[in-house]
């Protein structure tokens, strides 16, 4: 049988798990009843795992480390605090709601494990598995890598993938090198001097200095990055702590997000952002504090792995689904802590359009968003065969 249909064999099983985990939506790090549903379903697969330090991380590996390589593949778990608004019948008991697919991630990985571990004998070395909270604070995979999830044993590549609501079919959308944007999301806070609007000389103005800021930090962007590996900048909140017509307030509070597909322009704005933020405060006597509130690199496949993955899933796939290259995403995601740790990584995205009863299709994060659950079939026969041909060939 090939993956497509040994994958489709099991699909009745894992959606189930996928619709528990819909209606029963935790965010963040405190994934109790999430990591109960995944475990339960470990358990009666036979496969082994531990969790990640205190983390409601999962962790564990199938395979013979003595006759090969290890391939870490990764599914993050976590839900969005919004309130879905669809009525479908697993719709979220809660006010939290899997709008990311997150809950479809972590059907993937356990029925690609069952595939591999229908096959464990075969295998060519080593499949190390992580299901992973807290990806949507963009800081889940800083947390794994602290809680040593590239020890005993240390994968040589990775792989992960995301669901893709807009996709104009179901198929597999495989980036070859650029996949998704740095993520450096900040808060900066402007400590000057309260004073009456009409003196402004007696007082150190924060919403002058912050504005200074704004357009100083873009200078970075404009004079500082090659325009061909550019980077975003965006000022989303800008607000005043008590300030009024005619009240210069003491405080300004600025929240903001960078992004880039290049890692060396990323590091970039890391360093200078906060530089340029305490020079521009203290050209006009005000202070401020800069936070870098998450800080995630580009994340970035290492093409010849693109190219392996691609093969496989059109192996596995047969020509039931299309499988193709895509362009690089402006979104980011906290898997490119690890990724950018390791050897070797792919991250995919599987096209899984549902339009509603209006026929209209949403995004991710969109309290509509529906996923087409065939792709639970793709993404598991697809990373199931890619991780077995990937050890075959890296020997
Ligand atoms: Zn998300
Ligand atoms: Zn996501």
């Amino acid at each position: 049988m090939s993956y497509l249909e040994r994958a489709r064999a099991i699909f009745d099983d894992v959606v189930q798990v996928r619709r528990k985990i819909h209606q029963n939506p935790e965010v963040a790090f405190e994934l109790p009843e999430t990591v109960k549903t995944v475990q339960a379903k470990l358990d009666e697969y036979g496969i082994a795992y531990q969790r990640l330090g205190d983390t409601y991380a999962l962790v564990g590996t199938l395979g013979d480390p003595g006759k090969g390589k290890t391939i870490l593949l990764r599914a993050d778990m976590d839900a969005l605090p919004m309130k879905e608004k669809s009525d479908h019948d697993f719709v979220s008991k809660n006010d939290n709601a899997h709008l990311c697919g997150h809950d479809m991630h972590a059907a993937v990985l356990l029925a690609a494990l069952k595939l591999l571990k229908d096959d464990e004998d075969k295998l060519e070395g080593q499949i190390k598995f992580l299901f992973q909270p807290a990806e949507e604070t963009l800081n889940g995979g800083k947390l794994m890598l602290e809680n040593g999830i590239l020890n005993d044993p240390a994968p040589d590549a990775g792989m992960a993938l995301h669901m893709w609501p807009t996709a104009k079919e179901v198929g597999l959308l495989i980036p070859k090198k650029e996949v998704l944007a740095s993520a450096l999301n900040f808060k900066i806070t402007v400590k000057g001097k309260g004073a009456h609007g009409a003196m402004p000389y007696s007082g150190i103005d924060p919403v002058f200095v912050g504005a200074q800021i704004v357009i100083n930090a873009n200078g970075i962007i404009a004079r500082e990055l090659p325009s061909n590996k550019g980077a975003s900048l965006s000022m989303g909140s800008f607000n005043s702590i008590g300030g009024a017509v005619n009240i210069i307030p003491d405080t300004v509070e600025i929240l903001g997000t960078s992004r880039s597909l290049y890692s060396e322009s990323a590091k970039h704005m890391s360093e200078r952002l906060p530089q340029v933020v305490d020079y521009t405060a203290k050209t006009f006597r005000a202070e401020a504090d800069y936070v870098a509130m998450a800080d995630v690199p580009a994340l970035t496949n290492t093409e010849p792995f693109s190219e392996l993955v691609k093969a496989a899933a059109e192996e596995a796939l047969g020509s039931e689904y299309p499988v193709e290259y895509v362009d690089a995403n402006l979104a980011s995601e906290d898997y490119a802590h690890i990724a950018s740790q390791l050897p070797q990584s792919c991250y995919y995205f599987v096209g899984c359009p549902l339009p509603d009863a209006e026929g209209k299709i949403y995004p991710l994060h969109n309290p509509k968003v529906l996923f087409n659950e065939e792709a639970i079939i793709l993404g598991s026969a697809s990373m199931a065969a890619a991780a077995v041909k990937w050890l075959e060939e890296n020997k």
